[in-house]
């Protein structure tokens, strides 16, 4: 059978879910997406009516189907974690079995295993904020949504996900992760704030620590591409996104505007079996722009 893909991180068709999710597709996988609870009914409204159905088209002609949108919200593990106030709130009334915990247990009850995990979601309440104005509690939101979430969702996800195993002395390769980074976790990048430089720091550690722990005992790989500027929703929360794309344009080695799509080929490369020793890895995707020293 086909590859099954659980994508956290969807809520409209501009963002790196998306074009990751299209690009397992092309590949012959099932895609199931996890969507931000408050992002939940626009986004099934929109995908009902039609709205995406130009960008979901696949390159050959067909339309990418996602066999099911589950409610997610990544900040909290197990309903016991969910405060009050947020159970409450009329953004979450609708929805249920939303924590981590409980979304890999219904994609178990619904689907049994998956191979593939992506996380290609953040949020940083205060990243307008510089990193010297904020708040404690911005900064551990910022690393709750963004880095522990992947953790918890590996950890919940791994028990469904299907392991590589030895045949013979042939290794058929099993499962694999990937999340989405950003290179002002180790340069500085001014009006990357709020703590998001260092929620993308710890992401990148964990991604190396993850990579050794679930590879010893589970066999699957984990790794983080570290994307380019892309005018994403979460992208122009930040403000500066339209800078950054020209600077790049201006700066990167190859000198051209970068595609989710382009990030979304190299997601489909490092969960496939062509890239069954690379584990542990930050991939930068970024046009080269890693590498300049200097803009000229
Ligand atoms: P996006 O808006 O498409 O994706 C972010 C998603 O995170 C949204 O769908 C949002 O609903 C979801 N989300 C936020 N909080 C959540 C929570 N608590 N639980 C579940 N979902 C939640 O924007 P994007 O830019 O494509 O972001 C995807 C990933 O790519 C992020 O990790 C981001 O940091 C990373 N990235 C983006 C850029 C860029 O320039 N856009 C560059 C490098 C890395």
């Amino acid at each position: 059978r086909g590859k099954r893909a659980f994508i956290a991180g969807i809520a409209d068709d501009n963002g790196y879910g998306w074009a990751i999710a299209k690009s397992l597709a092309a590949a012959g996988a099932e895609i199931l997406v996890g969507t931000w609870v408050p992002a939940l009914n626009i986004f099934e409204t929109s995908l009902r009516r039609g709205k995406f159905d130009d960008s979901r088209k696949l390159p050959d002609g067909s339309l990418m189907e996602i066999a099911k949108v589950y409610p997610l919200d990544a900040v909290y593990d197990t309903p016991e974690d969910v405060p009050e106030s947020v159970k409450t709130n009329k953004r979450y009334a609708g929805a249920s079995n939303w924590t981590v915990k409980e979304v890999a247990e219904t994609v178990k009850q619904d689907f049994g295993t998956i191979d593939i995990l992506v996380h290609s979601l953040a949020n940083g309440p205060e990243v307008i904020k510089p990193l010297l104005e904020t708040s404690r509690n911005g900064y551990l939101a910022a690393i709750s949504a963004s880095s522990y979430s992947f953790v918890s969702l590996l950890k919940h996800f791994v028990p469904i996900m299907n392991p590589g195993i030895i045949l013979f002395v042939v290794d058929v390769a099993g499962g694999a992760s990937v999340s989405l980074t950003y290179i002002a976790s180790e340069r500085i990048i001014p009006g990357y704030g709020g703590g998001m430089s260092s929620a993308k720091a710890a992401l990148e550690s964990d991604t190396q620590v993850l990579a050794f722990e679930a590879g010893r005992k589970h066999k699957i790989r984990v790794n983080t591409i570290s994307a380019g500027p892309l005018g994403s929703r979460a992208a122009k929360a930040i403000g500066f996104i339209d800078m950054m794309i020209n600077y790049s344009l201006e700066n990167a080695p190859v000198q051209k505007e970068l595609s989710a799509e382009e990030v979304g080929n190299t997601a489909a490369f490092l969960v496939s079996p062509l890239a069954s020793a690379i584990t542990g890895a930050v991939i930068y995707v970024d046009n080269g722009l890693n590498a300049m020293g200097v803009g000229v």
